[in-house]
């Protein structure tokens, strides 16, 4: 029997188990695919206070996984596929590797996944000129041109980043003002490289095996036009990795766990949520590490109210 289960090894689920393990609650961090979470395909993290020259993502979350572990988090390189929440009592969840675990307290904090458009072409063409991630895939663009769709921080970001190997980067808007904070937006449009579409949107991707291009219809005009491009990055948000929780927690209608105002409890007792999946709002990975700390010190404060 565990006593806290922390699903997620984002800078959520780490600061929670660093917690955890203080308090020596001997926690168990089920890692998902992903370990160390999105910030691992961040090249430079600029805000994360304490490292006032940038920080590699990938080596920051390092850092959070060595500080859990050596207060004795343990790690485990699995995915968690079932759960089957008990308020107030004894949780059950399962593994992908089939293993079975049953535990007083859980700490959600699964993030969220990258959304596409939804089109066939993103699935038929993903790794082959679709891309979610312009840190993970941008290198393979040298000297031909992409495009970005989004307008939010996320875009802003992928598109200046592309400039560095792509001969030009098109984001494609639906509409004619940003959603990106002012110092990423101006840092893009200043940009020579950058050419923005404004109320645009991706009607469909042209090519079979590899992106050629892409046919926008300019919501205005109500005209369609095609932009040639190598490269194909969506930025269009995230969607939360709480599909399992359907039905056993309060969530919003994007699938978001919704969490008692100051605090980290869920509807259900005995289980918190940290991090972008219960927060569509902040999504930083600073607001993420300390949903995780309140995560932890509420699932400590559970744990002893359940033995006394
Ligand atoms: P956002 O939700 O902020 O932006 C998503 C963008 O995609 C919006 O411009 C939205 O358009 C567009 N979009 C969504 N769905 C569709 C669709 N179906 N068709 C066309 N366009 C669509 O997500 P981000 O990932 O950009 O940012 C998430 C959070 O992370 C934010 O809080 C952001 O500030 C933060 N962030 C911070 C960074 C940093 O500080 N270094 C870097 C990256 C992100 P519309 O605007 O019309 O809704």
């Amino acid at each position: 029997m565990e006593k806290v289960v922390i699903i997620g090894s984002g800078s959520a689920g780490l600061t929670a188990a660093i917690y955890c393990a203080r308090a020596n609650l001997n926690p168990k961090v089920y890692t998902g695919i992903l370990t160390g979470g999105l910030l691992t395909q961040t090249s430079d993290v600029e805000n994360f206070p304490g490292f006032p020259e940038s920080v590699n993502g990938f080596e920051l979350m390092y850092k959070f996984q060595e500080q859990a572990q050596r207060f004795g988090a343990e790690i485990i390189n699995d995915s968690i596929t079932d759960a089957q929440l008990n308020p107030g009592d004894i949780h059950k969840l399962k593994t992908a590797s089939g293993q079975e675990i049953e535990t007083e307290s859980i700490i959600i904090a699964t993030g969220a996944t990258p959304r596409y458009l939804g089109l066939d072409a993103e699935k038929r063409l993903l790794n082959h000129g679709v891309s979610a991630c312009a840190t993970c895939d941008g290198a393979f663009y040298r000297d031909v041109p992409v495009v970005v769709i989004g307008g939010g921080d996320t875009a802003m970001e992928e598109a200046t980043f592309l400039t560095k190997f792509a001969s030009k980067v098109t984001v494609i808007h639906r509409r004619d003002e940003l959603r990106a904070s002012k110092i990423m937006a101006e840092r893009a449009m200043n940009n020579p490289k950058i050419d923005f579409k404004w109320s645009c949107v991706v009607e469909d991707i042209i090519g079979e095996e590899e992106v050629g291009g892409v046919i926008i219809r300019d919501l205005k005009t109500n005209t369609t036009s095609t932009i040639n491009c190598k490269g194909y990055f969506a930025a269009l948000g995230h969607v939360p990795a709480t599909e399992m929780f359907n039905g056993q927690i309060a969530m919003d209608a994007n699938g978001f766990i919704d969490l008692d105002a100051h605090s980290s409890c869920t509807s259900c007792l005995g289980v918190f949520g940290a991090g972008d999946c219960a927060d569509h709002v902040y999504r930083q990975a600073i607001t993420a590490a300390g949903m995780g700390c309140r995560a932890a010190i509420d699932a400590e404060r559970y744990l002893q109210i359940r033995e006394t």
